[in-house]
């Protein structure tokens, strides 16, 4: 490994992503050493891309991408016990900073300080090498691949949703959006005992995956329908009954509102999709029928779990992945992942390694 050659794809500024070589870092004592190996790429690594920024968090200096990650430990640093070189892990990308009152809670996610790879001004982990704080690498038993490695982070957003969402044996669950995150939710709510799951996106091909990955039912939305009717073909699909649990997760206005009309009384609507900064929901049918919102952010206390799961074969992500790349060709890659064909492309950051 020369120390100089650490290829990396860097946002420099909207519409201007790159490779290049940076230097390969070195661990501090709670860090390891990271060989990167697979690398998903996100919606919002293609958002800070294409719009230079998320919300409150804009890119103001060049910053590497990529968050959904695995790797091989190459070194660690002196006050590491868990880990050692040749430990294949699975990168948890938000580190806390401080221990403050969420992280005292459990909830490290809505520590407002917090690190998280590749959120302006934090450096992401697509590239060959990175270093990351150990206590946040997860070991991966043999039979677990990087790939899957890679793909506990989209994964632990819909384990956060289905906790937050109370999502237990018997539950009927509607997911609105077939993209990768409403497919996580699906295969999460599946292995948490959902008796029946109802899933509704506007394009075919998507809904046919969600169909291959085990949804009882898929609705069709057409853009005719209004937010009520989708919520009466929800009941419809469901024999008569309504879903416990909605999770939202397109982030579009309208299916917000179907949301709260598909929901049973007394039950709860999640929100995971991220659209605009304000949205019109229908509050009085909320309050009349007492349905809870519940949001989600990211997630905390995940990658254990997805870990146990993945290597029990009880959840199967691999279906996800539609799309690979080697590093080299990561502007090819972000193109593909634009265009929306497929559900989830993988960057493969090591050389010697193409395999999933
Ligand atoms: P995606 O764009 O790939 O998927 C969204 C899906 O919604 C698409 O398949 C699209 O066809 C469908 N859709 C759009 N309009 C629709 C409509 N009117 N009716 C039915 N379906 C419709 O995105 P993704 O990667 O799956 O992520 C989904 C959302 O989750 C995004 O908004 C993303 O920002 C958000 N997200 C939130 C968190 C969090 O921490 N809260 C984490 C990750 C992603
Ligand atoms: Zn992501």
């Amino acid at each position: 490994m020369a120390q100089h050659e650490n290829l990396s794809v860097v946002l420099y500024k909207k519409h201007d992503l790159r490779l290049e070589q940076r230097p390969v870092p070195e661990p501090g004592p709670k860090e390891v050493l990271l060989k990167i190996d697979s690398v998903g790429i996100c919606g919002s690594d293609v958002h800070y891309w294409q719009n230079g920024g998320i919300g409150d968090f804009v890119l103001k200096k060049p910053m590497v991408l990529g968050h959904e990650a695995s790797g091989t430990v190459l070194k660690v640093g002196s006050g590491v016990q868990h880990l050692k070189a040749g430990d294949r892990v699975a990168i948890e990308p938000g580190i806390p900073r401080e221990i403050d009152e969420y992280c005292r809670t459990g909830r490290y996610n809505l520590s407002p300080t917090i690190f998280f790879s590749a959120t302006p001004p934090d450096d992401g982990n697509l590239c060959r090498y990175n270093t990351h704080d150990a206590s946040y690498c997860y070991k991966l038993p043999e039979s677990v691949s990087f790939e899957e490695g890679a793909l506990i982070e989209p994964l632990s957003v819909a384990i956060h949703a289905c906790r937050r969402g109370g999502v237990t044996i018997g539950s009927k669950v509607f997911i609105l959006g077939a993209g990768p995150i409403g497919l996580v939710n699906l295969l999460v709510s599946k292995a948490m005992g959902a008796s029946q799951i109802v899933i509704c996106d506007l394009s075919p091909n998507r809904l046919e995956k969600a169909k291959q990955m085990g949804a009882n039912v898929t609705v069709a939305v057409e853009r005719s329908i209004s937010a009520k009717e989708l919520g009466q073909k929800v009941k419809q699909a469901l024999g008569g009954a309504m879903p416990d649990i909605s999770i939202e997760c397109t982030g579009v206005e309208f299916c917000v509102q179907a949301g709260v009309f598909a929901t049973k009384s007394g039950g709860v609507l999640v929100l995971v999709g991220m659209g605009k900064p304000s949205t019109n929901i229908p509050v009085l049918d909320l309050i009349i029928r007492e349905i809870d919102i519940r949001a989600v952010f990211r997630y905390c206390n995940t990658w254990p779990v997805a870990v146990d799961m993945l290597a029990s074969k009880k959840i199967d992500v691999k279906p996800l992945v539609t799309h690979r790349f080697p590093l080299e060709e990561a502007l090819e890659a972000f193109e593909t992942t634009k265009k929306g064909v497929g559900i989830k492309v993988m960057l493969k950051c090591d050389p010697n390694n193409q395999d999933p």
